[in-house]
């Protein structure tokens, strides 16, 4: 069976680097193994989800280049849903329940005020049909939870936990859906996850008990012949920040607002690949070369640490590594292949290029020079010889010429030639100002 993968992402928001690293991890796990990665858009909740949001999320992944195999949406299923539902109705699989959310927080609040889990106490399942009939006079429709099995432990072989076990009788019942018909993501979810073959769910750990509960629904539609196989199921470790949850900041870690900043994706894509496994962070910027070291197995158990410092110690080692091609079109006009080369090792983000390509373009604004560096520089001026390595001959000229030699010889050289004293390699920048501006910016520095 080819392995699929999906990430389902609910339309409410933008991408953070959390969902973004469940995107990446789901596509390394099918693409690892020749499969397929599926886009569903899991857009039940009509009055969150956001015809903005799913395109920002289609954006979003390709500006990561994740592109999906196939895109779904679950708005547009609502009959499978309607299928499944009436079979497990029929199965006796699902019960009506009327309680208001008062009521529930009441029973939960009793519960734990004696020290005992929270669990619905499943009294809807005493209502008899006139008690039904009593409710549907009086104009109340009820939800419907799934009714789940107690006769056994609910029990998988985690793709990163490990052997997992819970017992059904200390799980909830769960809501599928609600007095208006609307379906809550469990029952959707599960029904599609078996429509569209998907072999392994990977997601964070927040939904391991959900996990327990939806493989008695995955069986439950299997055995109303609604589908092939209970997929394998894996769950990853949080991601935190350095502070805790990541939550309270969620806008500045969006993919947008990463972007904004100038983040490569294949710095994100390096970052959130290996957080949380055993594997070091690399600035890795070929995907290939992420896909071979991909592995569940060194995925850890502890929750995975966020930090926006690293993610800059790695975006600035990927700009050093891009191809001219790849930023071609960020960079200022008329700085080609030799400049952008020139300049690389010497940005953090792409954007600042503009900056630098200034000390090439000019003017530049050296600072007041000494008269015996003045003196120096005039000579400089008259030694420029263009060949084909001019700053290595001006400076050996130079050092012949003057007996000076390091910094004494370098730095009054690219003050007066950048009006900085650091910056790019000056064998490759001299080039790209050229003759008649050197030499001008040389005798102008002489003169001041
Ligand atoms: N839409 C669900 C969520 O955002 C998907 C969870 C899952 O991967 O099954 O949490």
């Amino acid at each position: 069976m080819t392995v699929t993968t999906r990430f389902a992402p609910s339309p409410t928001g933008r991408l953070h680097v959390g969902n973004i690293r469940t995107a990446l991890h789901n596509w390394m796990l099918a693409r690892k193994q020749g499969g397929r990665f599926l886009l569903r858009i899991d857009d039940t909740d009509a009055e969150r989800s956001r015809e903005e949001h799913v395109a920002a999320i289609r954006d979003d992944l390709t500006w990561l280049g994740l592109e999906p195999d196939g895109e779904e949406r679950q708005s547009e299923r609502l009959e499978h849903y309607e299928r499944a539902f009436e079979a497990l109705r029929a199965a006796g699989r699902v019960y009506r329940c009327y309680e208001t959310a008062q009521e529930l927080e009441l029973k939960r609040k009793i519960l734990l005020g004696r020290g005992l889990p929270p669990i619905y106490d499943r009294a809807a399942l005493a209502l008899v049909e006139k008690d039904h009939a009593a409710k549907a006079a009086a104009g109340i429709a009820p939800h419907w939870r799934f009714r789940l099995d107690h006769g056994e432990p609910i029990a998988w072989d985690d793709g990163v936990r490990g052997p997992q076990k819970f017992d059904p009788a200390q799980l909830s019942d769960p809501v599928v859906r609600r007095a208006d018909g609307s379906w809550l993501y469990m029952l959707p979810s599960a029904v599609d996850d078996l429509a569209m073959g998907v072999t392994d769910v990977l997601r964070g750990e927040d939904h391991v008990s959900n996990t327990a509960v939806q493989i008695q629904m995955f069986e439950a539609l299997v055995a109303a012949g609604l589908g092939g196989q209970v997929p394998r199921f894996a769950h990853e470790a949080l991601l935190v920040g350095r502070e805790g949850k990541l939550s309270k900041r969620l806008g500045s870690l969006g993919c947008d607002a990463m972007r904004a900043r100038g983040i490569e994706p294949q710095a994100l894509l390096a970052l959130l690949a290996r957080l949380g496994t055993s594997l070091p962070v690399e600035p890795i910027a070929e995907r290939d070369a992420l896909l071979a070291g991909f592995d569940l197995a060194t995925f850890g158990r502890a929750p995975a640490r966020f930090d926006d410092g690293e993610l800059e110690r790695i975006n600035a080692a990927i700009v050093h590594q891009l191809d001219y091609a790849a930023v071609a079109d960020r960079l200022p006009e008329g700085m080609g292949a030799a400049g952008w080369h020139a300049i690389r090792p010497n940005l953090s983000h792409v954007g600042e290029a503009a900056e630098w390509w200034r000390l090439v373009t000019g003017p530049v604004e050296p600072p007041a020079f000494a008269p015996e560096d003045r003196a120096f520089l005039a000579e400089a001026a008259r030694l420029l010889d263009w060949g084909d390595d001019p700053w290595r001959s001006l400076a050996a000229a130079l050092k012949e010429a003057t007996g000076r030699k390091g910094k004494a010889l370098f730095l009054p050289l690219r003050q007066a030639l950048t009006g900085m004293d650091h910056g790019p390699d000056m064998a490759e920048l001299l080039p790209l100002i050229g003759e008649d501006e050197a030499r001008r910016r040389l005798e102008s520095a002489a003169a001041a």
